[in-house]
């Protein structure tokens, strides 16, 4: 008989470990970070383990993923979709081996692959045509995402054999883009995603592909529902296969001949994984020989064939001394808490937002809390939890403030808003933050202006709106800390170029709500100037590909005001151009240029131009510039102190060339 506080173990683990399955897989909104899952889990394997007879259907060691969306038509797979198996050591990597090895009765080749923290999806093509796309699912049954699927870019809509197949692999969200939306579903007083992976989840199982198109999803695809399908006999030469097919594959993957190899590549990428654009969240282990695989089979969840080595949680513990509201552009308050200094995965952090006054309630912080943190994504700070054991005795929970900490006003929530906001449209910090918005290098670009300045120039009172920076005088800027009558010039110069960009600069610079740098250029190229985009109705605005409902009501109902038609006639005046200057899609068909239908990689230090500047002028030119070298990079660019791009792309044997010859390239080419 096994012991009652063992089977009540059991069921409690079963209980919390599917309650944290239904809102990750389900709500793609977890309440705890994989390691906490990933430790309960092993606790319950091992208990089943230990006593057979508790392994109960409901539990999740007998079950892949979660349940499918009832929004989603549902697809059942041929083929079943299954898990891994986690390991978490060295020891249980050579056990695998040891157990492949005495299953096979002799030694085996691994191909060691990324684990990219993304979801399965599955792409079924016919005659070389995508017909259909899913999610895993539980592993069985998946979700039908088609459409949602055929927006993301790294997806071939048509092989380049036409042969029928079921690919499968990761679709992911990169950490840069991550990092983006996260900021700016912050500044919209949304909820923020937890890490790539969620967001990943949610921006695929939207209703509204439109959504998912803006999302920069990507995807490394790594086998076929059925390996008969390729020519390859190995997994090693079917990567390379589906490359050739025209899929996205890791190229970081490596054939290994025995366990120390192996662990020597874990090692190594446990090393580079901050430096990699995608999240990682260990290494997939899987036996090379496909004939081998089949000899070794299933088990219900997982390949008896490949193992998932999974990365320790790189984590610190520190104190939070402080919380502040920092004001956004668009009047939301983000709690941020100030900690003391800490090292977590190579950088000192002191500070880490706390995205909502939700946020903290939940998690229970308060003032000297002492706290585990850990970086989403690789890269934003985020608390884990409080030490509630470590906690003084004589601590209060945190309230939240009731007013704007820089205008005093009330602040609220809006509609059913997650974020605390002012509402206070002369806010003095929204309307400083609008300010560095506008010259920002991707709105109007004035270079000299910056925080600093600014803030002077508002205080000052010579600056209230955007619009007021076209009419400062020389006399206006030498009243200004530091500023001489050179560099007075120097910035009027600059602010006088502004005024000749193209209009979608400016739109995206008035920092109209969702409208981002992108849909600015969608919205000015279609409309061709601010003037008839003013007059344009949500469902014209709409009906533009990419472009959501949210968007086309933020933008028309921007235009409504009465103080926007000032400001527009106040820069109107000052002469700031309206009209859209970019190239259309039909001009760009028209350009002869070397960089033409190319990818192209720009890396190291650019004298001549900056990044940004160098990337718009190769779009213009119908370039397609991208963040990472691989096989489907056309050229690269290095410029001074170039480092692993410069190397892979020798690697790879791609086209590298200096700034010069690409600045030769842009003046030579025909616009
Ligand atoms: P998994 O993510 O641990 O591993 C299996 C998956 O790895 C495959 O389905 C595939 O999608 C992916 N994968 C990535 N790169 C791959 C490659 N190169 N080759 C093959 N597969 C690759 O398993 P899972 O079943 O998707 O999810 C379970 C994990 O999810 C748990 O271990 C836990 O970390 C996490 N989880 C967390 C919570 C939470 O509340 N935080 C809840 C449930 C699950």
């Amino acid at each position: 008989m096994v012991e009652k506080s063992v089977v009540n173990r059991a069921r409690e683990l079963r209980e919390q470990l599917n309650q944290y399955s239904y809102e990750y897989y389900v709500k793609d909104a977890p309440s705890v970070e994989d390691f906490v899952y990933d430790s309960l889990y092993q606790e319950l394997v091992e208990i089943e383990n230990k006593h057979p007879e508790l392994v109960a259907e409901d539990s999740p060691t007998q079950r892949v993923g979660g349940p499918v969306l009832e929004e989603f038509e549902k697809v059942t797979h041929d083929v079943p979709l299954y898990s891994l198996n986690d390991v978490f050591n060295k020891e249980d990597i050579t056990a695998f081996d040891q157990r492949v090895q005495k299953a096979l009765g002799h030694q085996v080749s691994y191909t060691c692959e990324l684990k990219i923290d993304g979801l399965s999806v599955s792409l079924r093509y016919e005659n070389g045509k995508l017909v259909r796309g899913a999610t895993r699912g539980d592993g069985s049954v998946g979700e039908d995402i088609t459409e949602n699927l055929k927006t993301v870019r790294s997806i071939p809509l048509s092989l380049k054999k036409s042969v029928s197949l079921e690919a499968r692999g990761e679709c992911y969200m990169p950490k840069k883009s991550f990092v983006r939306l996260n900021q700016s579903r912050e500044e919209q007083g949304q909820d923020v995603f937890a890490n790539p992976r969620n967001a990943a989840a949610g921006s695929l199982r939207q209703l509204d592909s439109k959504v998912t198109a803006k999302r920069n999803l990507s995807t490394f695809l790594y086998s076929v529902a059925d390996t008969s399908s390729l020519a390859s006999s190995t997994q090693f030469d079917a990567l390379q296969e589906l490359e050739d097919l025209g899929f996205q594959t890791n190229q970081e993957r490596k054939l290994c001949h025995s366990i120390d190899e192996v662990w020597d590549y874990i090692a190594d990428f446990q090393e580079k994984r901050g430096d990699l654009s995608y999240e990682i969240d260990g290494v997939v282990i899987k036996v090379n020989d496909f004939e081998q695989q089949e000899k070794l089979g299933y088990t219900v969840k997982a390949p008896r064939w490949a193992i998932a080595y999974k990365f320790p949680p790189e984590e610190a513990q520190t104190v939070i001394r402080k919380i502040e509201w920092p004001v956004g552009r668009t009047g939301v308050l983000t709690p941020t808490a100030i900690m003391d200094p800490v090292k977590v995965a190579g950088t000192t952090v002191s500070r880490a937002s706390l995205h909502n006054d939700d946020y903290i309630q939940e998690k229970d912080i308060r003032i000297n809390d002492k706290v585990v943190i850990y970086k989403a994504g690789d890269i934003i700070p985020e608390v884990s939890h409080v030490i509630e054991e470590e906690r003084s005795k004589n601590s209060e929970p945190y309230q939240t403030p009731e007013n704007c900490p820089v205008c005093g006003s009330k602040a609220v929530h809006l509609d059913e808003e997650v974020a605390l906001r002012c509402i206070n449209p002369k806010c003095p910090a929204q309307i400083k933050e609008g300010l560095n918005h506008f010259v920002s290098r991707n709105a109007m670009n004035i270079e000299g202006l910056g925080p600093r300045l600014l803030n002077q120039m508002y205080e000052k009172g010579l600056v209230k709106d955007v619009a007021d920076l076209y009419y400062l005088k020389e006399e206006d800027l030498l009243q200004l800390d530091k500023v001489k009558e050179k560099s007075a010039n120097n910035i009027l110069n600059a602010i006088s170029d502004s005024k000749g960009r193209s209009g979608d600069r400016l739109i995206f610079g008035l920092g109209i709500w969702h409208v981002g740098s992108k849909a600015a250029k969608i919205l000015l190229e279609h409309f061709q100037t601010i003037r008839a985009l003013e007059k344009a109705s949500a469902e014209e605005i709409h009906s533009l590909y990419t472009l959501g409902e949210t968007v086309a009501d933020s933008v028309v109902t921007y235009f409504s005001k009465k103080e926007v038609d000032d400001l527009l006639s106040k820069l109107e005046k000052a002469g700031v151009n309206f009209d859209y200057l970019g190239k259309t899609s039909s001009e760009l068909a028209e350009v002869e240029s070397p960089f033409k239908d190319k990818t192209v990689v720009l890396t190291g230090r650019l004298n001549r131009y900056t990044r940004a500047e160098a990337k718009r002028r190769i779009e213009d030119l119908g370039g397609k510039v991208t963040e990472s070298v691989s096989q489907s990079t056309s050229i690269v660019v290095a410029g001074e102190d170039a480092g692993s791009k410069l190397t892979k792309a020798q690697d790879l044997n791609v086209t590298v060339w200096d700034e010069d010859q690409m600045i030769e390239a842009i003046e030579n080419s025909s616009t």
